[in-house]
């Protein structure tokens, strides 16, 4: 089993008008094996939370720590934190000119092995794994990113997620722009990754709509940069009746 411990983690942004603090005091543990949800209004830190775990140069630490193992994620370059099986689904949302998406992926599976895999079965887990998520099979050639549509960006996000084989997960509103039919599809598909890896999920959503397919063991609601409640499933389930509001009356307006 490994363990990604987020423990009093302060996080602040450069802006325009100076230093602004986000995240005010995160914790959190994720063993392998286990989905948790963050859930939370719109600006309460979700996206910083999973920037900062993929290690964007945009968001300073302040204080606090991320540890995979024991092992200082802070210290670890982007490339490091792959290598060391976390697998940020805003890690490479960017147009890549002139590679297509089997030489990433490839490239990609070589860097965090340590060593290229297999030409034959790389091949056949490549196709395996598109057609499980109903992709086509021309979006192998196609250039990574370059005129992706929204179902397409998510798609291949959840193909690097089943051909890497992280440890660590983190999924920031995979759901977001998706109908229900490639809701399904990408659901399937990171459940698939669950099943067969057993991997930690840290799966951020404004919307439950996501849970209805991806089954959460632990919700944690964030508000104003921090964990304002957690629970089980259930807290998902009231979210959905309630809202945020609760959480809102009583938060101070950033
Ligand atoms: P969420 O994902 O929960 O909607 P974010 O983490 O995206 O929240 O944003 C939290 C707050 O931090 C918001 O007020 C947002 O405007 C601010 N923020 C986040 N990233 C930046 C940035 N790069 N520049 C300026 N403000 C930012
Ligand atoms: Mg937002
Ligand atoms: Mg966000």
């Amino acid at each position: 089993m490994s363990v990604l411990e987020i423990r009093d983690l302060h996080v602040s942004v450069e802006t325009d008008q100076g230093t602004k603090p986000i995240l005010k005091g995160v914790d959190l543990t994720i063993r392998t094996g286990e989905t948790h949800a963050i859930m939370g209004p719109n600006g309460s830190g979700k996206s910083t939370l999973a920037y900062t775990i993929a290690g964007h140069p945009k968001y300073s630490v302040e204080s606090g720590s991320i540890t995979l193992d024991g092992e200082d994620v802070l210290a670890m370059s982007v490339d490091e934190r792959a290598r060391a099986g976390l697998f940020l689904a805003m890690q490479y949302p960017v147009e890549i000119p002139g590679v297509t998406v089997t030489n990433f992926l490839r490239t990609a599976k070589t860097a965090i092995a340590g060593e290229a895999p297999p030409v034959r079965s790389w091949i056949k887990d490549v196709r395996g794994a598109m057609t499980d998520l109903r992709m086509d099979s021309t979006f192998a050639e196609r250039n990574v990113n370059e005129g992706f549509s929204g179902g397409e960006k998510k798609r291949h996000e959840i193909l690097q997620l089943e051909l890497l084989k992280p440890t660590f997960a983190v999924l920031d509103e995979t759901d977001s722009g998706l109908d229900v039919d490639a809701l399904k599809i990408v659901s399937e598909g990171v459940n698939r990754a669950k099943e067969n890896t057993g991997l930690g999920l840290l799966l951020i959503t404004h919307y439950t709509r996501i849970l209805r397919y991806i089954k959460p063991d632990f919700v944690h609601v964030f508000v104003a940069g921090k964990v304002a409640e957690q629970g089980g499933p259930e807290l998902a389930d009231r979210l959905e009746d309630e809202g945020y509001d609760r959480y809102l009356s009583d938060a101070p307006v950033a």
